[in-house]
């Protein structure tokens, strides 16, 4: 399966819906799906009915959803820019994603 060019705590730009231009946290990469869960992002009103034996108060609450990694653009914690994703290897054989604006390392 191929990773992701997102990763856990990346802080990501949203280029797609009503949130378009909005920047947020990764919270969770979803990799089968190419999708991932970023904070902030992509909320959707979910109706829910109480269900008093799991604990659960029904109405209506509000949570992300996932944004498809294609409207997604990490930006570089090293300029600042929201970037492409470029690969390099260290000198110790480490793999590592590289801005493509600065070169900056994304993966510390
Ligand atoms: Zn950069």
């Amino acid at each position: 399966m191929p990773a992701l060019f997102v990763k856990k705590e990346d802080k990501v730009l949203d280029l797609s819906g009503k949130d378009r231009g909005k920047t947020g946290r990764v919270l969770r990469v979803m990799p089968a799906a190419q999708r991932v869960l970023v904070e902030g992002v992509a909320f959707v009103k979910r109706h829910t009915r109480p269900n008093p034996a799991k604990n659960i108060k029904g109405g209506i609450v509000e949570r992300e959803s996932s944004v498809h990694v294609s409207n997604l653009k990490v930006i570089c914690s090293e300029c600042g820019e929201p970037t492409r994703v470029g690969h390099s290897v260290l000198e110790d054989g480490k793999k590592v994603r590289v801005c493509k604006k600065c070169k900056g390392i994304l993966d510390k």
